[in-house]
């Protein structure tokens, strides 16, 4: 397939790692993170990490939005569902994420709320249109990639006069979050998180462009390489990181830039800039409450905001004491650092958010990682 096979050669892949081997100095080490679920998806599916040498890590990053969506929001999410008259339309890795109580959309489904898995943000316009007697609400979660659809679908309801259709918007910003990465204090009795640069996201930056990654550049001096989601690509933004941090450069430098501008898609961001403003602050999971860090709809559209129509006020919820989802989201522990990995916690049964979304580092890890650490470890006995 075209733009597909072209980036999974093994050829190819088999040179950039050889390249990077040869690049790498052997007198230091190199960590870098890697910020988006699906880049976490690629390194873990394509057993990247074991093409890398020894002294450099990839240290896995909070772009997963259904991961760092707060238990609290979650559970708004099914007491909305459980209001009679109220059909909850929502992504389907949303349905299974753990929330208070051992609650989860699917058990609200399941004991008679009316839970609606959808493709695409108009798959709920559709519902409301066809179900005027419904209050129809669409669970809007995601980064920048994902909200562009979100205000595509509210235009679409307000041109259709629907007055039964609103928006739990809790879509967030993608450079907030590298910032409160690199401003994490170490963990208690654990070394800082030395990330030296960051493999930048790739459909997010499709719509913001590479700008708002400058500051990281210039002010932190931690390289960022916008990435495509291939294996090739995540191996040549590796490559990239290496020869920037050789030659002491710090600079945005685009990999994928058969998808990326430097401004970004303009009609897009006009849009969202015409539908959303900054909240003044949100809770991330793992990454606690961050100023202007999430968007809610402006004023002008408060009739399909559903906190409004709904007068939600969230309340903050523990996560499960024993899952380590906030560590690994902020980079400090991996997967296999946790207690319930595996055991107790696998994707028919997951403890966390991380295991639950496929671009989730447990989820990523469970599919594909633990064989290569069990073959590991059957190779170190023999
Ligand atoms: S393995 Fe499960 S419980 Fe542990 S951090 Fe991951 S999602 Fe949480």
């Amino acid at each position: 397939m075209k733009y597909v096979d072209e980036y999974r050669n093994g050829a190819l892949a088999r040179a950039i790692a050889a390249a990077i081997a040869a690049e790498v100095r052997p007198d230091r080490t190199y960590a870098f993170m890697e910020f988006c679920g699906g880049h976490t998806h690629a390194i873990s599916r394509y057993g990247i990490e074991d093409l890398l040498p020894a002294n450099l890590r990839m240290i896995h990053g909070p772009g997963c939005p259904v991961c760092v969506l707060p238990v609290g929001r979650i559970d708004d999410a099914i007491a909305l569902a459980r209001q009679p008259g109220v059909t909850l339309c929502t992504y389907a890795d949303l349905m299974r994420v753990p929330a208070s109580k051992g609650a989860s959309l699917l058990k609200a489904k399941a004991a008679g709320a009316d839970v609606r898995m959808i493709y695409s943000p108009l798959d709920a316009v559709r519902i409301a249109e066809a179900e005027p007697e419904r209050q129809v609400v669409f669970f809007a979660i995601g980064f920048e990639t994902t909200t562009p659809p979100t205000a595509v679908a509210l235009k679409a309801a307000e041109a259709k006069g629907l007055g039964n259709f609103s928006i739990f918007c809790n879509h967030v910003l993608t450079p907030v979050a590298m910032r409160a990465i690199l401003d994490t204090p170490a963990a208690e009795g654990e070394p800082p998180i030395a990330i030296e640069g960051f493999v930048g996201p790739a459909h997010v930056s499709t719509i913001i462009g590479m700008e708002p990654y400058r500051e990281f550049a210039e002010n932190d001096r931690k390289p960022v390489v916008i990435a495509g989601f291939e294996p090739l690509d995540v191996m040549q933004a590796i490559l990239m990181l290496v020869r920037q941090v050789n030659e002491q450069r710090s600079e945005v430098e685009n990999q994928y830039i058969r998808a990326v501008t430097q401004a970004g898609n303009e009609t897009a961001q006009t849009l969202c800039d015409e539908v959303f403003e900054i909240r003044e602050d949100f809770e991330w999971r793992g990454l606690g409450v961050l100023a202007a860090s999430a968007l809610k709809l402006r004023d002008k559209y408060a009739r399909f905001d559903a906190e409004k129509r709904f007068a939600i006020t969230t309340v903050h919820a523990d996560d499960n004491p024993a899952c380590e989802c906030g560590a690994i989201l902020r980079g400090q522990k991996k997967p296999a650092e946790c207690k319930l990995f595996g055991t107790v916690c696998t994707p028919d049964t997951p403890m966390g958010s991380c295991m639950v979304s496929s671009e989730g580092a447990c989820a990523a890890h469970w599919t594909y990682g633990r064989f290569r650490e069990h073959q590991a470890k059957r190779q170190s006995a023999s």
